[in-house]
């Protein structure tokens, strides 16, 4: 086999996954699926869907510069889309949807997200990972909640999100 022939195929197999989710903001049950991906795949893109339509309380550059951040020296591509996500994955050739599961609560809606994704493109499958138990109860939702109301989530969220939350919220009650 000539050296192109081989390193086209090296390339052909090369697993690039694709983790997406809104990461508003990025929390600690989400580092611990990334950095179990990373041992998997030999490129992870993080993508920060967003919707437009949709209220946030992290810009999505914001979004972006905290998963930056919180991930920093890692083999990670961070990027944002608010379009299709098979489309994303195949523009950028990869083949797999990373997704984390948590409580039975996620399964039924990740279940028809896996199921309309594959209908929409047979070629990129969905591979899920458990949730760490520690991050069980971990989800972007109920850190805003705790956080805007005064709790604490330190060890919840990387200590850099946890700054920003404690800004933002003290900003909040000026
Ligand atoms: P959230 O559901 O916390 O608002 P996202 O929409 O950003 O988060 O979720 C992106 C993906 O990460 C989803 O597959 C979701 O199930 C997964 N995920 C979120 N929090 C955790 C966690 N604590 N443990 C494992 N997976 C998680």
């Amino acid at each position: 086999m000539t050296f192109k022939k081989y390193f086209n195929r090296m390339v052909i197999v090369k697993k690039i996954a694709v983790y997406p989710g809104s990461f508003d903001p990025i929390t600690n049950g989400h580092i611990d699926i990334i950095t179990r991906g990373l041992r998997m795949f030999d490129e992870l893109i993080i993508l920060v869907a967003y919707n437009p339509n949709k209220s946030s309380l992290f810009s999505v550059e914001e979004r972006m510069d905290l998963v930056r951040a919180c991930l920093a020296g890692n083999n990670i591509r961070v990027d944002c889309s608010s379009g299709l996500l098979v489309d994303y994955v195949r523009s950028k050739g990869a083949n797999v949807i990373l997704r984390g599961l948590r409580a039975v609560s996620d399964f039924e809606y990740e279940f028809q997200m896996a199921l309309i994704n594959r209908r929409l493109n047979r070629d990129i499958e969905t591979v899920f990972l458990m949730t760490g138990y520690q991050w069980f109860y971990t989800s972007s939702n109920l850190i805003k909640e705790a956080a805007g109301l005064g709790g604490s989530v330190k060890g919840l969220v990387p200590d850099i999100v946890n700054e920003r939350l404690e800004q933002m919220f003290a900003k909040v009650k000026e």
